[in-house]
């Protein structure tokens, strides 16, 4: 069994995400290492991050320091908030045409003068890292190669750590946005599994959730999904980052009650901990994808795994 799989005392399994992370992580690293030899040169992702919101600070310091360990090529970008939307395009213009960047990444949310889709839309396919474009969108929708979004990808990749082959798997995805909950329910149809897709109005949420095998709440309010909505047994992927404050501190939990949802689920990921650090590690990869697509190469042994499955 592996590590990223570790027993609770409830007799469920955690799903540990920074673990999963360190393992696609490294074969990211050995992707770039193969990929370095073949091009001449590293692969690179440039990261453009607009003002100073302090989550985004943080996360885009995170990018850059696992892009490095990675070895490979961190361009950082860093604008003040004031920068009109027409600056901004010709910069991700001038990264598009640059031949030595394999993949962009424009920081979000943007501040609110700019046109956070104009500005995705405007990122060369072949370098959307992130997966955001209509035409990534679109590729996935067709099933035809391109590059998914990160945090979707991840939370399949630790499903497939949990329960191997997902083909006939009942999915239960609560959230439609184009980050997340849509790609999530798309990237699972592509495993074979039988999703459903549940928003604000889906009726009777708790019901349609007790029915998945497999439940992946992508939201954003905190503990929303309690014990009795989990299926004995079934494999729990919190995407949702809620910060709380209770006596006077704050902390992260997900979406879903994680002390109730234990003593029933078989498999679950904790928040902080499961899907949050996979997000990069799909980053590092759709680079290293991005380069050797690019470059008219297959795709690196060491990825095969993890975008193959
Ligand atoms: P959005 O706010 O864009 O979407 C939230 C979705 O949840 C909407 O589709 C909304 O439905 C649905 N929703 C809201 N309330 C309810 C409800 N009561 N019952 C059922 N569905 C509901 O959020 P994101 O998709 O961007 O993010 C979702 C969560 O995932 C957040 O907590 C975010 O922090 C986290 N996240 C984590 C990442 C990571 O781990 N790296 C990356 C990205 C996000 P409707 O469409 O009907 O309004």
């Amino acid at each position: 069994m592996s590590e990223i799989l570790t027993p609770h005392d409830s007799g469920a399994m955690l799903i540990d995400g920074k673990a999963g992370a360190a393992a696609v992580d490294a074969a990211a690293r050995a992707a770039a290492a193969e990929l370095a030899g073949a091009l001449g040169r590293q692969p690179a992702l440039a990261v453009v991050l607009v003002g100073e919101d302090p989550a985004s600070q943080v996360y885009v310091r995170n990018k850059i320091r696992r892009t490095e360990a990675a070895g490979m090529r961190s361009i950082e970008h860093r604008l003040p908030a004031e920068t009109t939307e027409h600056d901004l395009l010709t910069l991700v213009a001038a990264l598009n045409a640059d031949d030595g960047v394999d993949g962009i990444l424009v920081q979000l949310p943007l501040p609110a003068h700019i046109d956070a889709r104009l500005v995705v839309e405007s990122i060369d396919p072949a370098k959307d890292v992130d997966g955001l474009t209509a035409r990534s969108a679109g590729a996935l929708v067709q099933g035809a190669p391109g590059l998914r979004p990160c945090t979707p990808s991840g939370c399949v990749w630790l499903a497939r750590q949990a329960l191997g082959d997902l083909t006939g798997k009942s999915v239960v995805v609560i959230g439609r946005s184009i980050l997340v909950g849509k790609p999530a329910a798309l990237l699972f149809l592509e495993q074979n599994c039988t999703v459903t897709l549940a928003h604000s109005r889906t009726a009777d949420l708790a019901k349609v959730c007790a029915g998945a095998d497999i439940l992946v709440p992508a939201v954003g309010r905190p503990e929303m999904v309690r014990g009795d909505w989990i299926k004995p047994g079934a494999t729990v992927i919190d995407v949702g980052i809620n910060r709380v404050e209770a006596d006077g501190k704050a902390r992260l939990v997900g979406d879903v009650a994680f002390d109730e949802a234990i003593e029933s689920a078989g498999f679950i990921t904790p928040v902080p901990g499961g899907v949050g650090p996979m997000t990069i590690a799909m980053l590092l990869v759709n680079t290293c994808a991005a380069a050797a697509a690019r470059a008219g190469l297959s795709t690196p042994n060491a990825l095969s795994d993890i975008l193959g499955g």
